[in-house]
């Protein structure tokens, strides 16, 4: 049976992937089976790295400073051509050009390029700022929020730490997942910004001082966000005025349902076939490398054509406004099945409440990113199927039920079940948006009154508020607002309760896979809030 030679914990060199530099690292987790260590590098980013790449600390020899290819002054100027980049992208260009009769020379020179590259930049998810890095592994606890954002200190990471085997090998084509994704795509963002570098110390501190050219801000949701949707409702209403059957989809909603599997799956096939060519950097970090777990979870993270996202678009419009539609038809059938002059109350209040749902992702949808699909799960099968056929096939159930299992709710009964609704809305949009806002910008002087904790990748956790309720109150919510869309249709049939029985499971295990990621993420940091905050979803009970 292997052994592990390294143990959780233990803080080691982990060699850069693609050269044969080395940083320090923790020994997060070692997969048995693939004989992998997790390991994190000081500026948060998480590999996977084969014990063969690792080293412990005695075997390095420092380099001394002082030598002419490490002085600060030429590391300065290279890094005024190269600007901040994430560890993981390539080397661009020789940054001297060394005499071919010196290989040494050019080998050191080609060492020194990757060095500067290999600052860390922590960055935020939204904003374009940058976030401050300390080099340690904090846990502490606070409420005053560090006020510049538009500067960042990177540590001595890459002018004191450089570390290189006795034995330098060669650069080598490595196989490693890079995982924090979001920072690859902000940083392609970035790159279409200005950065300035202004004075530094010596040689310890680095100060870049980052001119942002600020997009406008939209609201809606930007020019198509919310206007998909007004422009179906004008669709309908037209359809309505000129006496479209829309009462076809109901007779035909099987047909309907499958045509969209057929949809979903040409489209799986196509995010597969694309994604073959894709660069390893657009890849998704649920990606595996199997080719059925990829075709299902999806290898590429956000495919594009142009700029125009599939799965973006795909997580709100088709999904969500086919969902409402449906429930419209629902609600004309039912009035037709059972020659109602208006529909029942509780079919007006299924609709109303998710109709509220949608309006209410698609207001916000910019709190979208922030989101385990579109910052962690490829677009493969699984959001295929889940955003076109599961969301308005199977969500628009309680309605379908309602038009041939006719529901009469009485007056206090329906007050009960809107106060529920309501409930479980104000928990979930705080939650929510607390979350965002706080993601987005964390010195929001309205966020001042929360108190946070400090993890090492620079950013911070949320440990009061909704976010100190329980660990995932957004989830919380909408659960129960799940639990008050199923209770209009009464509690002769639990076919109504599918949905919330469904989504309960779901969300449970949704956690536990977003636990997974942000223990890896922010490590002792997070059992720190795990501590603070001993709930996941339900107080007291789980
Ligand atoms: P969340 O929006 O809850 O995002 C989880 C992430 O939030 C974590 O990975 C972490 O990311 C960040 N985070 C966690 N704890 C904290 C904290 N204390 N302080 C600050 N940041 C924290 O997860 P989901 O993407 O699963 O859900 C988004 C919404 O979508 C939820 O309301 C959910 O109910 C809903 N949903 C609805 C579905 C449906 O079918 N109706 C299906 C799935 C979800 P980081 O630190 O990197 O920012």
């Amino acid at each position: 049976m292997p052994t592990r030679r390294f143990a959780d914990g233990e803080v080691v060199r982990g060699r850069w992937p693609g050269s044969s530099l080395y940083y320090e690292v923790e020994i997060l987790s070692h997969d048995s089976k693939s004989q992998l260590y997790t390991v994190k590098y000081k500026d948060g980013t998480e590999l996977e790295l084969k014990e063969s790449d690792i080293k412990p600390l005695t075997s390095f020899r420092q380099r001394k400073s002082g030598s002419a290819s490490s002085s600060p002054s030429r590391r300065r100027g290279s890094r005024s051509r190269s600007r901040s980049r994430s560890p993981g992208r390539p080397p661009r260009s020789s940054r001297r050009s060394a005499s071919a009769s010196h290989q040494a020379d050019r080998k050191e020179a080609r060492k020194e390029i990757l060095e500067v590259k290999l600052t860390p930049l922590v960055l935020k998810p939204f904003g374009n700022s940058i976030n401050r890095y300390n080099g340690e592994p904090e846990h502490r606890e606070k409420n005053d929020l560090p006020h510049k954002t538009t500067q960042v200190h990177t540590g001595s990471f890459s002018l004191q730490e450089k570390f290189h085997l006795p034995q330098e090998s060669s650069y080598l084509s490595t196989q490693y997942s890079l995982r924090p994704r979001r920072e690859e795509i902000k940083l392609k963002e970035i790159d279409a910004q200005e950065e300035k570098i202004v004075t530094e110390g010596p040689t310890s501190l680095r100060t870049f001082e980052v001119t942002t050219k600020q997009p406008k801000e939209v609201e809606f949701g930007g020019v198509p966000g919310f206007y998909a949707f007004i422009l179906t409702s004008g669709l309908v209403g037209a359809s309505l005025l000129w006496d479209v059957e829309l009462y076809y989809v109901y007779n035909h909603f099987l047909q309907f349902a499958l045509a969209a599997t057929v949809w979903a799956v040409v489209l799986s096939v196509y995010l597969c076939a694309r994604a073959l060519k894709a660069p390893r950097n657009d890849l998704s970090p649920a990606s595996s490398g199997n080719a059925i777990y990829d075709f299902f979870i999806g290898r590429e993270l956000n495919p594009r054509i142009g700029t125009f996202d599939l799965k973006y678009f795909c997580e709100l419009r088709p999904g969500l406004i086919g969902w409402v539609v449906i429930n419209l038809v629902m609600l004309l059938a039912e009035m037709k099945v059972q020659n109602r002059a208006f529909p029942s109350l509780a079919m007006i209040l299924v609709n109303s409440f998710q109709l509220l749902y949608v309006v209410d992702a698609l207001w916000n949808e910019e709190a979208l990113l922030t989101t385990m699909d579109i910052t962690h799960d490829g677009f493969g099968f699984m959001l295929a199927f889940g955003d076109l056929v599961w969301v308005p096939f199977i969500y628009s159930f309680q309605a379908f039920y309602l038009v041939a299992h006719p529901n009469e709710l009485s007056w206090p009964a329906a007050s009960l079940i809107v106060a529920l609704k309501l409930c479980g809305f104000i928990i979930f949009r705080c939650a929510n948006s607390q979350k965002n806002a706080f993601r987005k910008n964390p010195n929001d002087p309205k966020l001042a009154h929360l108190k946070t904790i400090h993890t090492s990748t620079g950013k911070n956790l949320l440990v009061s508020g909704w976010w100190g309720f329980v660990r995932h109150p957004n989830y919380l919510g909408d659960l129960i607002m799940a639990l008050a869309w199923s209770l209009p249709c009464g509690f002769s049939h639990i076919l109504p309760y599918f949905y919330v029985i469904y989504f309960t499971a779901l969300l449970v295990h949704r956690e536990a896979r977003d636990e997974h990621h942000c223990k890896r993420k922010y490590g002792l940091a997070w059992e720190k809030y795990c501590q603070r905050v001993p709930y996941r979803i339900f107080p007291h009970i789980y």
